[in-house]
């Protein structure tokens, strides 16, 4: 999606093309050896386990929590123990919860993280420890990210009780490494996210980078594998290297290249200074390893056998044109089928069925979810009944735009003016990259910034990130004073 490309200064040009040559969520090929010295030899029995789960040995680094291999994925001794085995076929879900199973070959880990039933969500709780507010901004963004994303999984940032992950910090001025974590096990989120402090600082201005590193961490703990795992040279330069090209552990998502693909989230190495979200196709690999698909009850269907009564929400992906087969079966059976929150056929907030599968059709509303109520008759012979949500349409993403692209950019000092769109109810990120001696008196007309009680935010420091709740209206007038004496500004949107 957005990325940000800054005409640099000469300072900043040095530190990226440094950056660039030591890229990564491992920085530096060459400085892992380092570890390697310190840490010893890697047990030949240990180096059989990763290559027999698929993962390259080239470069192991032994670390408190296990193993340390294609830079920052940490393979514990429980994950080695458990994954030396065939990956089990994988099966699809289609929109109405018909499965298929299929056998595909790469990138995923084998056993990524275990969705919910699909028909609701589960949030996983992550604890940000001994950290500074920089990293909880930044935490906050990548949470921000996914779960913009309307997956079935979500996350939450907590500041008390257990968490699922936990993000703490080190110290080592000697690795390329930024930060690590691990795969799940049992259908179970890795429980850490270590960031490597020297990389970032006490307290990160660069909240969209920061925030790229945590959602790439997060992406590992779910279940993900690097997108140029054929090749990481891809991202991270050097010579062509594959991370491991074993038969296990990396599992190609359908409808996503076999290839490396540029921005992708998951990709090996970055170049330590750029915003790097999800891209299209990583969208698409998102949505089906964990599809959050229309339910009613937190279920699939709602079924009846006997006369009674029935109530309670139908939820699906904000946008989402959901389709709903209402039936009676046998004879005089009927349904009354009340609806609010959203219109049946853009017209009808009850209805009564006494046929079988009748299709009904409304727009899921962005709070996700409506509250429906039913009566039910089954009086001669006995009978049977039910409700089924499924897609008859796919929501658009949620795209977001400020004048009609992802960013809006001025060389100049000035007063500028224009709109943010999106869609009703999506959280929107507002990205500020300031480079050079300058400032931003930028407001909002009509909406709030998230944890304040204005629209208005003066910047005058690079990569500040805020976020404001689009309203109904799915626009937003802004206006902008800038000063510029000189220097390149852009303001980002997602
Ligand atoms: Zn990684």
């Amino acid at each position: 999606m957005n990325s940000i490309k800054h005409t640099v200064s000469k300072a900043i040009l040095i530190v990226s093309l440094f950056a660039l040559a030591f890229s990564g969520c491992q920085k530096d090929q060459k400085n892992t050896s380092i570890k390697i010295t310190k840490a010893g030899p890697i047990p030949t029995d240990v180096l059989a386990k990763i290559k027999a789960s698929g993962f390259s040995t080239d470069q192991v680094v032994k670390v408190k929590e296990g193993y340390l291999v294609e830079g920052d994925i940490v393979l514990t001794e429980a994950f080695l123990n458990a994954n030396i085995v065939k990956p089990a076929p994988l099966v699809t879900t289609d929109s109405q919860g018909h499965k298929t199973t299929i056998t595909v070959d790469q990138y995923r880990v084998t056993n990524p993280v275990s969705p919910s039933n699909q028909h609701t969500f589960v949030t996983f709780k992550i604890l940000v420890t001994g950290l500074s507010s920089g990293y909880l901004s930044a935490t906050d963004e990548a949470i921000l990210r996914y779960n913009n994303q309307y997956l079935d999984i979500r996350f939450q940032r907590i500041t008390s009780g257990t968490p699922d992950i936990t993000i703490s910090g080190y110290y080592d001025n000697t690795t390329s490494t930024e930060g690590y974590s691990g795969f799940p096990s049992s259908g179970v989120p890795y429980n850490s996210i270590q960031l490597n402090t020297y990389w970032y600082g006490t307290n990160p201005t660069n909240t969209p980078f920061t925030a790229s590193v945590i959602q790439h961490e997060l992406g590992h703990c779910v279940g993900m594998r690097h997108t140029d795992y054929a090749d990481r040279s891809f991202s991270c330069g050097g010579l062509p290297s594959n991370e491991g090209a074993g038969a296990n552990g990396a599992v190609q998502i359908p409808g996503t290249p076999s290839g490396p693909d540029a921005a992708s989230w998951m990709l090996a190495c970055n170049d330590g200074v750029s915003n790097r979200t999800f891209n299209a196709n990583d969208i698409i690999a998102l949505n089906y390893l964990f599809p959050y698909l229309p339910g009613i009850n937190g279920t699939g269907t709602y079924a009846w056998t006997a006369t009674g009564s029935g109530s309670g929400t139908i939820t699906a992906k904000p946008g989402t044109i959901v389709g709903l087969a209402i039936a009676a079966f046998g004879p005089g059976n009927s349904v009354n089928f009340s609806i609010s929150g959203a219109l049946l056929n853009g017209s009808l907030s009850s209805v009564t069925v006494s046929n079988n599968d009748i299709p009904y059709t409304f727009t899921m509303p962005s709070t996700g979810s409506v509250s429906w109520s039913a009566s039910y008759t089954t009086p001669t012979g006995g009978g049977s009944g039910n409700i089924a949500p499924y897609v008859a349409s796919a929501p658009i993403l949620p795209t977001v735009n400020i004048n009609g692209a992802t960013s809006y950019k001025w060389t100049l000092a000035g007063t500028f003016t224009g709109t943010i769109k999106a869609p009703a109810g999506r959280v929107v990120s507002v990205t500020f990259n300031l480079e050079g001696p300058m400032s931003v008196n930028f407001t909002l007309s009509g909406v709030n910034f998230t944890g304040t009680t204005s629209g208005n935010v003066v910047v005058s420091s690079n990569y500040v990130v805020k976020t404001f709740t689009m309203p109904a209206s799915g626009t937003v007038n802004w206006s902008g004073v800038f000063s510029s004496n000189p220097g390149n500004g852009e303001i980002d949107v997602n």
